[in-house]
């Protein structure tokens, strides 16, 4: 059974609401641009991961995207595979063109065909997962649970080679098709040497601490307030700076009509800016003149009023 479901990272949510109101001359546009490219394609990747992985729902207990803190620091899992008679974490990786293992220097160098770039070595980091995971599961007392990591090449075109041992890395590295007949056969084999544990209370366990991984990206880019664009996004170009008409917010690109495209831009400005909203905010963010209809706007967004502060937050 999947008891966690993949949705869009928050913080994927948070680069793909920043981008597109970065003035163009911002200094690190292009950092910033690569980070949600990348992000983008590690969350694509995770998605096909997850349509092999799936399979097993009958069998196992599933969990995508798992973020919990071992020792106040957090760790993250792509996808947990719990079975009956052990855990196994698969971490996605997303890749074009080919990818080298060195199982001796322990690296990973891409070649795109154009350049080779060096990654952190995915087998050593599989490895301190988890020893996270164990450490994580001895404080909450299910010591001695098997735990074997699997690393997922998501594209089934990336060519995957191996510099040195390539038996032993084959046991933990595959594309995504083959990790779940890996995880049985390997479930297979601790069932003979090891007890049946409860997959689903364990599952249930970490469930219960599962937090949504979460980066200030404004900070980590030293994003000041003027360097993002006011104005409300074109739900359908997404040209930001609609002008508001009688009522409604006309593109001034593609002409798109939209008497409601505030409600995402206020939703973007609670998630990249604060947690709240005042009016002035509102009026400066949305490039409204009128206060009052920025009040009327607040009070139909279905955000709730803190009195105290003179502010809005979500429910
Ligand atoms: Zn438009």
């Amino acid at each position: 059974m999947i008891i966690r479901r993949r949705t869009k990272p928050l913080v994927l949510q948070k680069y793909d609401a920043t981008v597109p109101r970065l003035r163009p001359n911002f200094p690190q546009l292009q950092e910033v641009q690569r980070e949600q490219a990348v992000r983008t394609k590690g969350f694509e990747g995770e998605k096909a991961v997850d349509y092999h992985i799936d399979f097993l729902a009958a069998e196992a207990t599933i969990l995508h995207d798992v973020c919990l803190t071992v020792m106040g620091k957090s760790f993250q899992i792509d996808t947990l595979v719990n079975t009956p008679h052990a855990i196994f974490p698969v971490e996605s990786k997303n890749y074009s063109g080919a990818i080298t293992f060195d199982t001796v220097l322990r690296q990973m160098i891409r070649d795109d065909g154009r350049k080779e770039t060096g990654f952190n070595y995915p087998v050593t980091q599989a490895d301190l997962q988890k020893f996270k995971l164990q450490m994580w599961l001895q404080e909450r007392n299910f010591p001695d649970i098997p735990i074997y990591p699997f690393i997922a090449i998501s594209d089934p075109a990336t060519i995957i080679k191996v510099k040195g041992d390539d038996q032993e890395l084959a046991k933990t590295v595959a594309h995504g098709a083959h990790i779940p007949g890996m995880i049985l056969a390997k479930n297979r084999e601790y069932a003979e040497k090891h007890a049946k544990i409860d997959d689903r209370k364990i599952g249930n366990a970490i469930l219960r601490e599962c937090r949504e991984f979460d980066i200030d990206i404004i900070k980590k880019h030293n994003i000041k307030a003027s360097d993002l664009m006011p104005g409300v996004a074109c739900l359908v170009c997404g040209v930001v700076g609609m002008k508001r008409i009688h009522g409604n917010w006309e593109c001034g690109r593609c002409f798109n009509r939209s008497k409601t495209a505030h409600h995402k831009t206020i939703e973007d400005y609670l998630l990249v800016v604060k947690p709240w909203i005042t009016n002035t905010d509102c009026m400066q963010f949305l490039n409204i003149k009128s206060r009052s209809a920025a009040t009327r706007i607040l009070q139909s967004s279905g955000l709730i009023y803190e009195k105290k502060y003179k502010r809005w937050v979500k429910g």
